[in-house]
C-alpha cells in the first residue's frame, strides 16, 4: 500500500468520486505551479476560479442553497488532496468552505443565504474570515472593531488583521463589538457580512510571510463603514458564539490541511531515500533513515484518523470541540514533524529552494498557529478533562 492509497476509506462510490475529482484536479492544475507561486507570492486567481466552477467553494453547503452538500468526512479528504498539492490553495478553500460559509448557511436569513450565500457556492463569490485584530489574536473576546447604531444604519470602525484572502474576497464575515456593557466581554460581539468594495473597506499590503506565500493575507481596515440592519448575522451580541463554533469546523479543516502538507513530505521523503546513494547503498537502507521514515508514516496515519474519527461524531451530530482541537493539536504538530524529518532525509538538497520539502517545512509551520496556536488548542483539550458536557460532547 502506498502512502496515497493510505487515503482509502470504506466510502460509497459518489464520495469516491468527489475524492478522486480533487485528487486530479490537484496533480495536475495545482502541483506543478505551486513552488512558482510560492516563489512569486502569486494569488493563483484563474485556479480559484475554475475550483469554484467545479464546486469547490460550495463544498458544505447544502444543494438547496447552491452547494454540493457534502459530509464532513469526503470534504474532509478533499481538503487533504489539495492540501498535498498546495497549502496555500487549500487554506483558501478552507476559510470560505468552513468559516464564513457555516456561519451564514446556519444563522444567516433566507435573504442573505440568496444575496450572499449561493452566490458563495456557485463559486461567484469569494469570502474571507475577519476575526483576529493587531491587539486580539488568542483572545477573541477582546475585540475592539466596533459597529455603532444609528437611527437607520450600524457604523463601523476598526482594523482587522491576518485576514486570509484580503484583498482577493469578495465579500467579508467581521466580528465587531456591538454592546461595551454586555455582561461579559464575549457577549458583546456580532457578526456583520461586509461587501469588500462597501465604502471605507480598505485591504492593506499583502503580508510577507514565511509560508503559504500565493496565499493573500492582508489587515481589512474599516473606517466610518456603513451597514443597512439586513448585514447583521443571526443575532446582535452571539457573534462570538457563533466564531467559536465556525472555528471547530476550521480546525478540522485546517487538521486536513495539516495531513496534507505531512503526506507531500513523507511522498517526497520516501522517493528520495529510495533514489539517493552513499555508502554504496540508497540512504533508505540505513537504518536511521528508515526509523525516521516509519515515525512519519506512523504520526500521519495517527493525525489523519484523528481527522476522520471527528468528522465521524460530527456526522453523528455529537459536539466536536475538544475533538477538533485534537485533531488540529496533533495533525499540526505531525505537519511539523514530518516535514522537518523530510528535510533531514534531503541533506543539503533539503535546505534548497529546489527541492519542495523546504516549502512544505515553512506551509507546516502555520498550521501550529492559525485558527487557534497550539497552546489555545491545549487550553481547550485541557479544559474539557474537567467539563461534564465536553467530556460527553468530545
Ligand atoms: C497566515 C495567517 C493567516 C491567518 N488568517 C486569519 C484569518 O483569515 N482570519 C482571522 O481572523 N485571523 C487569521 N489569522 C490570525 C490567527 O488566527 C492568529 O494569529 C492566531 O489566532 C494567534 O493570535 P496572535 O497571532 O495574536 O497570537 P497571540 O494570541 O498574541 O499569542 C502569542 C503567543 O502566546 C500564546 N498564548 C496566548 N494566549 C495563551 C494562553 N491563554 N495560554 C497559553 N499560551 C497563550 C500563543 O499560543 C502564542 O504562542 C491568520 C494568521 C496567519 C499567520
Amino acid at each position: 500500500m502506498t502512502m496515497v492509497d493510505m487515503i482509502a476509506d470504506p466510502l460509497d462510490e459518489q464520495r469516491k468520486e468527489f475524492v478522486q475529482l480533487a485528487r486530479e484536479f490537484a496533480e495536475k492544475e495545482i502541483a506543478p505551479y505551486a513552488a512558482e507561486w510560492d516563489r512569486r507570492k502569486e494569488f493563483p486567481r484563474e485556479v480559484i476560479r475554475r475550483l469554484g466552477e467545479l464546486g469547490f467553494l460550495g463544498l458544505l453547503v447544502s444543494e438547496d442553497l447552491g452547494g454540493l452538500g457534502l459530509d464532513a468526512l469526503t470534504y474532509l479528504m478533499m481538503m487533504e488532496e489539495i492540501a498535498a498539492a498546495d497549502a496555500s490553495v487549500s487554506i483558501t478553500l478552507s476559510v470560505h468552505n468552513s468559516l464564513p460559509s457555516y456561519v451564514l448557511q446556519r444563522y444567516g436569513t433566507p435573504e442573505q443565504h440568496e444575496r450572499w450565500l449561493k452566490p458563495m457556492a456557485r463559486g461567484e463569490l469569494l469570502a474571507a474570515f475577519c476575526v483576529s485584530e493587531p491587539d486580539s489574536g488568542s483572545d477573541l473576546a477582546s475585540v475592539s472593531t466596533t459597529a455603532t447604531r444609528t437611527e437607520s444604519t450600524w457604523v463601523i470602525n476598526g482594523t482587522k488583521a491576518w485576514v486570509t484572502n484580503g484583498g482577493v474576497a469578495d465579500v467579508l464575515l467581521i466580528l465587531v463589538r456591538t454592546s461595551k456593557q454586555a455582561e461579559k466581554p464575549s457577549r458583546g460581539l456580532s457578526f456583520f457580512i461586509v461587501p469588500a468594495d462597501a465604502d471605507g473597506v480598505q485591504a492593506s499590503k499583502p503580508e510577507d510571510k514565511m509560508g503559504l506565500r500565493s496565499s493573500r493575507t492582508t489587515q481589512i481596515v474599516l473606517d466610518d463603514v456603513r451597514l443597512g440592519a439586513d448585514c447583521l448575522i443571526g443575532q446582535e451580541g452571539m457573534g462570538f458564539r457563533y466564531a467559536m463554533e465556525g472555528l471547530d469546523r476550521g480546525r478540522l479543516s485546517v487538521a486536513a490541511q495539516a495531513v496534507g502538507i505531512a503526506r507531500a513530505a513523507l511522498d517526497h521523503a520516501r522517493r528520495y531515500a529510495a533514489e539517493r546513494k552513499q555508502f554504496n547503498k540508497p540512504i533508505k537502507d540505513f537504518q536511521g533513515v528508515s526509523f525516521m521514515l516509519a515515525d512519519m508514516a506512523t504520526r500521519l496515519a495517527a493525525a489523519r484518523s484523528l481527522v476522520h474519527d471527528t468528522a465521524r461524531a460530527e456526522e453523528r451530530g455529537e459536539g466536536i470541540t475538544q475533538r477538533a482541537s485534537m485533531a488540529k493539536l496533533f495533525a499540526s504538530e505531525t505537519a511539523m514533524f514530518v516535514a522537518n524529518h523530510a528535510v533531514q532525509i534531503f541533506g543539503g538538497y533539503g535546505y534548497m529552494k529546489d527541492y519542495p520539502v523546504e516549502r512544505l517545512l515553512r506551509d507546516a509551520k502555520v498550521t501550529e498557529i492559525y485558527e487557534g496556536t497550539s497552546e489555545i488548542q491545549r487550553v481547550i483539550i485541557g479544559r474539557g478533562l474537567f467539563s461534564e458536557t465536553d467530556q460527553r460532547r468530545g
